[in-house]
């Protein structure tokens, strides 16, 4: 339990600060400096961390970056992960890139959620926003599909004048897939001129929306371990989920998560600077568990991008 009576028992894993797209939000610049860096933590040690995770009353993990699937040990990662008793949950996001030949791997290493980033379906818009080839992203999609992971869902971050043409249609498309679509606002992460009355697209508006065309009701079963708000399209039978971010006033009090770095950094929240090293522990023997304690017992209330927060290390190394 936290200072403010929250459970937090889910951490997020970066495994990688690389990747191989550029989003608008994240990494406009895309990434430079290839090599596998010397920092990241290695698959034991990741599993040692997940150990000590465990001891501190964790209980779901997800490997995130960066682009996870660009470590060539994703799978060895994943199934360290998953043989760590008292690991109940494991899910993967990934921009779905690399995800079709994977797929049945990382199925088999005990992942059993995927988010997949799918922010438009034409692919001009799609290549505009990330860099990147939509038709690769489908086929990680169908081939996550084949494999049957128990939970996949799909994640498109809203901006205003880029995406907004796509929202119809991603929701055509989860629901023809029988999968959820998660609908995000931008948050400050990498850039801080993200966040501006230009692009940024509420949630509350793609909802508003979307009740022109469908009536949206709650969705009553939980989905995963997030923060996401559910509704039911009860034409289309979609099924969409809203991140308000910045928008929703109580999105921080339902908060069960912590993050840990490509280079072994524990952060208590994606909004606000401080962090714990657990390096020196991991490679003297120290008491990891008690940093993870340490972590928890310093969760701030809530996220500082309301108050000009200024990021200091891209997303990708935090991890999303
Ligand atoms: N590369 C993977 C992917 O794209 O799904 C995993 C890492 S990515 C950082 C995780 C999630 O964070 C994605 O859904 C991405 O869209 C989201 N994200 C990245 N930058 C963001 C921003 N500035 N605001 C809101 N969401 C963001
Ligand atoms: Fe890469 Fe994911 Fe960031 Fe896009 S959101 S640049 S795919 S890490």
């Amino acid at each position: 339990m936290d200072p403010f009576g929250r459970t937090i028992d889910y951490l997020r894993i970066s495994v990688t600060d690389r990747c191989n797209e550029r989003c608008l939000y994240c990494m406009p610049g895309g990434y430079r400096g290839w090599g596998q860096k010397e920092s990241h933590l290695t698959p034991g040690e990741i599993a040692r961390i997940v150990e000590a995770a465990v001891g501190a009353g964790f209980r779901k993990f997800r490997l995130t970056g960066g682009e996870p699937l660009l470590r060539r040990d994703i799978v060895e990662i994943a199934s360290g992960i998953q043989k760590v008793p008292g690991v109940e949950w494991l899910a993967l996001s990934t921009n779905g890139i690399l995800l079709a030949p994977l797929a049945e791997e990382l199925r088999a290493a005990g992942i059993s959620s995927v988010n997949i980033s799918l922010d438009a379906l034409s692919p001009e818009t799609y290549r505009k926003i990330t860099g990147g080839p939509v038709e690769k992203v489908l086929e990680g999609i169908h081939a996550a599909q084949a494999v049957g992971f128990p939970s996949i869902k799909l994640n498109c971050v809203l901006m205003r004048g880029i995406n907004e043409g796509e929202i119809w249609p991603l929701v055509e498309f989860a629901a023809g897939h029988g999968l959820p679509l998660r609908f995000i606002e931008l948050m400050p992460l990498t850039r801080t001129d993200v966040l501006n009355g230009e692009n940024f697209f509420p949630v509350a508006e793609a909802e508003s929306l979307l009740s022109r065309r469908d009536t949206l009701v709650p969705h009553g079963e939980k989905l995963g371990n997030g923060p996401a708000r559910y509704r039911r399209l009860e034409k289309t039978g979609a099924v969409v989920g809203f991140i308000g971010a910045i928008t929703a006033p109580d999105f921080c009090e339902s908060c069960n998560k912590v993050r840990l770095t490509p280079d072994g950094k524990l952060r208590p929240c994606l909004g606000r600077h401080g962090e714990l090293d657990l390096l020196p522990a991991l490679r003297n023997g120290g008491d990891l568990a008690a940093l993870f304690q340490e972590t928890v017992a310093n969760k701030p209330k809530d996220h500082g991008f309301s108050e000009s927060y200024k990021p200091g290390r891209p997303m990708t190394a935090i991890g999303g």
